[in-house]
């Protein structure tokens, strides 16, 4: 079974982003929940070239891929499931739960380490919010949470079906959750009880630093309730809140070649969780 999933990885996670991709941006057209700032045009080459070209970095720079790695700690006996005898279906619910909670703990300190929040905020700096967003990430933040993911995989030691079910899962909901989408609210608030919302992440991505440092969740929305760092709705609202940060506010700056060097600008410490200045720009 594992060899089976290790060989159609590729093929298996591609299936779902293109399937969860043209459902979304279908949903998203018929039933949006905010009028676009900017076309989609210059957005989606941009988003979407980042995909592919993160795609392949992360193929070619990392010797080995997440599921192979659990495979490897199985094989050894490595990591706290291949130590601890539990069944089976405890370890691979107990590793979804526990990458997802490290995923969120790595999102709350790209916010409050400025080094990362340089490489971060690209993400940020998207001036609309589609499905596109979900997987505007800077080439080097892939590369760093994948290498921390690789490091959690060794802790943990997780079932392979785990770390697949967790990454076309993390995929999807990335691109729900940063849809476009008007969901009744009624529906909203019943599924923000378990798992992150378009409203519920929207908030995030707020101009405001405030927001911003808020909703780090991807998947279960229960982390940012633990942690006191939920907010249920933008101040503005929805369709008035600003998207955005401060600085790369320019169309141009959501050309492809200008989103790579954003790392290297160096204004903008402002939204760095501990940043001193933030509650005087409040
Ligand atoms: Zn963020
Ligand atoms: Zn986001």
């Amino acid at each position: 079974m594992s060899e089976w999933m290790l060989a159609q990885e590729l093929t298996i996670r591609l299936s779902f982003f293109f399937g969860v991709f043209g459902l979304i941006a279908f949903l998203e057209a018929i039933f949006p929940r905010r009028k676009r700032q900017h076309g989609r045009m210059l957005r989606w080459y941009a988003n979407l070239g980042i995909v592919f070209l993160n795609s392949g970095i992360a193929r070619v720079a990392m010797p080995v891929v997440p599921m192979a790695l659990a495979a490897l700690t199985a094989e050894k006996g490595w990591g706290l499931f291949n130590i601890v005898e539990v069944p089976e279906w405890i370890a691979l619910v107990a590793s979804v739960i526990l990458l997802d909670f490290f995923i969120y703990f790595q999102h709350v300190m790209v916010h409050a380490v400025p080094l990362f929040w340089r490489l971060h905020r690209m993400h940020h700096a998207d001036l609309d919010y589609d499905v596109t967003t979900g997987a505007r990430f800077h080439p080097i933040e892939i590369l760093l949470s994948l290498w921390i993911k690789l490091a959690v995989i060794m802790i943990l030691g997780p079932p392979v079906v785990a770390v697949l079910i967790f990454e076309v899962v993390l995929n999807a909901m990335a691109m729900f959750n940063h849809g476009n989408l008007r969901l009744p609210l009624g529906l909203d608030n019943f599924l923000r009880l378990l798992v992150v919302t378009p409203d519920f992440h929207r908030v995030h991505h707020s101009s405001i630093p405030a927001e911003a440092n808020r909703n780090f969740g991807f998947n279960i929305s229960l982390w940012d309730r633990l942690f006191g760092t939920y907010k249920a709705q933008p101040t503005k609202g929805h369709d008035d809140m600003e998207i955005g940060i401060d600085i790369f506010r320019e169309p141009k700056d959501l050309h492809l070649h200008r989103m790579l060097l954003q790392p290297l600008y160096s204004e903008g410490r402002r939204y760095a969780f501990n940043d001193k200045h933030q509650e005087e720009s409040q």
